[in-house]
């Protein structure tokens, strides 16, 4: 049974929707590097000059770019699987080149492999 149309659609369009939602975010917290687009630096905050403000500018730095990564790698996966419905192969475990369950993608529409394959994957750590 292969993915109807209508289903690809809708998750191409939430992927897009996600991707503008990630690429803001991203803006937010980071500046995009001119010298390698795509990667971005977190922002270091000016607080002030006092201890406690640089303490709290330490502090959101690293809370950048924790978030930074985190936002880095979903969208990174939200690209490959836009690229993956143009070339026709969305919905395909990466492992196991079956089928991925349409509930998964609905809950996680820039998911690349099949449940089993990520409980394995889980519990080979
Ligand atoms: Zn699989």
């Amino acid at each position: 049974m292969a993915l109807d149309k209508a289903f690809i659609k809708e998750m191409e369009t939430g992927l897009k929707e996600e991707k503008i939602k990630l690429t803001a975010q991203l803006a937010e917290i980071s500046t995009n590097s001119s010298r390698n687009p795509g990667e971005n630096t977190a922002s270091f905050p000016n607080f002030g000059d006092a201890e406690d403000e640089n303490a709290a500018e330490v502090t959101t730095f690293s809370n950048n770019l924790t978030l930074e990564r985190t936002l880095e790698t979903n969208l990174r996966d939200v690209d490959k699987a836009l690229a993956s419905i143009a070339a026709g192969k969305y919905g395909i475990c990466k492992y196991c080149h079956k089928e991925i369950d349409e509930k998964r993608l609905r809950a996680r529409p820039a998911s690349s492999s099949c449940i089993d394959c990520k409980k394995k994957l889980t519990l080979e750590g």
